[in-house]
C-alpha cells in the first residue's frame, strides 16, 4: 500500500481526498518510481479544486512534478536505484500522478536527477520554475540580451514569476516585477527585482500601443494583463507567454506585432522534447542562486496538499510549494 491524493468525480460530485492505494492500482508504465518530493503547481491546484478541466480521466491521482528513485524498471535508460525526475507529459492529467508515494511510469517521461541538485531542490524548481527558465531561453533567442533595457515579469510572487525574476537579475538582466501583493515587494526585490509595479497598472483594458517600455517580458497572466504588456514593448522586443492566472482570453490588437515587430513566443512545458527539457536543467544548474530558493520555496506533507491548492487558487501563496510525500 502507499499513500497519495486521490481525485473522484461520479454522482457524489468532484473530490479530492488522501488515501491509501494498492500497489496493485498503479497504472500501466515501464518504470515504478519511489517518489521522494513532488510539488504543488497552479495546474496542479487546479485539477484538485476542479476549477479547471485539467484531469482527463477518473479517478485520478494528480502531481506534474516528481523527484525519486527507481525501484524497478524494463526501460533501457533507467535501472533500480536511479535518481529520477519528472515534469509534465500530462501526468497527473491523464496518467496517475506524483502526489504519491510511488509511480508508475513511461521511461521515456524521465530525464535523470540534473547534476547539481538534491531531489528537493529539484523540486522547490519544479515545472514553474523549469517553465521559467524555457521563458528565459525564448527571450534570450530572440535576442534579448541585457543591454536592450527593461525586462518585465507578471505574477512575480508565483512560482514562475518568482524564479523568472531570480534568473533574469543573475543573468544581468534589469528585471521589473508585476504584483497584486505590495507586501511582497521586499520579497521580489531580494530576488533581484529593481522595482515593483502593481498589477492593477496591467489588469484593465488599455490602449492598442503605450510607450515602449519593455525589451522582453515573461508573462503567466494572459487576458488584459498580456495585451497591455504586449502594448508596452520597445521595438523588436519579445513576450514569451506561457500562463493564464488572469484568463485565457487575449483582448489585444495586431498592432505591436506589425507596428513594432514584437514576437509574441507560446511557451509550453509539458510535451516539450528531452534535449530542450535537459538543456533547460543545465540552465538552471548554472544560472539560478540556489541560494534563493530557501526564499522561494516553502515545504508541506501530503496531508496539506488539499488545503494548500485552495489557497494557490485564491492567490495567497509566495513562490513555490514542495511536497514531501512521505
Ligand atoms: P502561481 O499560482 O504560483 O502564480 C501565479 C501568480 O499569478 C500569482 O502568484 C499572482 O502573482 C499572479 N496572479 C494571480 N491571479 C492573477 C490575476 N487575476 N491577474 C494577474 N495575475 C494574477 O502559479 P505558477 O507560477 O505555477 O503558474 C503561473 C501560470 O503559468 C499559471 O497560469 C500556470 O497554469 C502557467 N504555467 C504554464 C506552463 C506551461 O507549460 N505553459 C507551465 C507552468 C505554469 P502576484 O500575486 O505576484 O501578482
Amino acid at each position: 500500500m502507499f499513500e497519495a491524493i486521490l481525485i473522484e468525480k461520479d454522482d457524489a460530485g468532484y473530490r479530492a481526498s488522501r488515501r491509501a492505494l494498492d500497489e496493485a492500482q498503479l497504472p500501466e508504465g515501464d518504470v515504478t518510481v519511489k517518489v521522494a518530493y513532488s510539488t504543488l503547481n497552479y495546474k496542479d491546484a487546479l485539477a484538485i479544486t476542479g476549477k479547471g478541466p485539467v484531469v482527463r480521466r477518473f479517478p485520478m491521482v494528480p502531481g506534474i512534478d516528481l523527484a525519486g528513485t527507481v525501484e524497478s524498471s524494463s526501460h533501457p535508460d533507467f535501472k533500480a536505484g536511479d535518481a529520477v525526475l519528472l515534469n509534465g507529459w500530462g501526468v497527473g492529467e491523464a496518467h496517475w500522478g506524483a502526489l504519491a508515494q510511488k509511480a508508475r511510469l513511461k521511461g521515456d517521461w524521465l530525464i535523470p536527477l540534473p547534476a547539481g541538485f538534491t531531489p528537493r531542490q529539484a523540486m522547490e524548481i519544479g515545472t514553474a520554475g523549469y517553465t521559467a527558465m524555457l521563458c528565459v531561453i525564448a527571450l534570450e533567442k530572440h535576442g534579448v540580451t541585457p543591454d536592450r533595457g527593461e525586462v518585465l515579469v507578471t505574477g512575480a510572487a508565483g512560482g514562475v514569476g518568482s524564479v523568472a525574476v531570480a534568473l533574469l537579475a543573475k543573468l544581468g538582466y534589469e528585471v521589473v516585477a508585476v504584483s497584486g501583493r505590495p507586501e511582497e515587494a521586499e520579497y521580489l526585490t531580494g530576488l533581484g527585482a529593481k522595482a515593483v509595479l502593481p498589477r492593477a497598472e496591467f489588469a484593465s483594458p488599455g490602449k492598442p500601443l503605450g510607450r515602449e517600455r519593455w525589451a522582453g517580458a515573461v508573462d503567466v497572466a494572459g487576458s488584459h494583463v498580456l495585451a497591455n504588456v504586449c502594448a508596452g514593448m520597445k521595438y523588436g522586443g519579445t513576450v514569451a507567454a506561457c500562463g493564464l492566472a488572469a484568463g485565457a482570453d487575449l483582448p489585444a490588437t495586431v498592432m505591436p506585432f506589425i507596428l513594432r515587430g514584437v514576437t509574441l513566443a507560446g511557451i509550453d512545458s509539458v510535451m516539450r522534447p528531452k534535449a530542450d527539457r535537459v538543456e533547460a536543467w543545465g540552465r538552471l544548474a548554472r544560472d539560478l542562486d540556489l541560494a534563493k530558493l530557501g526564499a522561494i520555496a516553502s515545504e508541506i506533507g501530503l496531508g496539506e496538499v488539499i488545503a494548500t491548492a485552495g489557497r494557490i487558487m485564491e492567490g495567497r501563496l509566495r513562490g513555490r510549494v514542495v511536497v514531501d510525500v512521505n
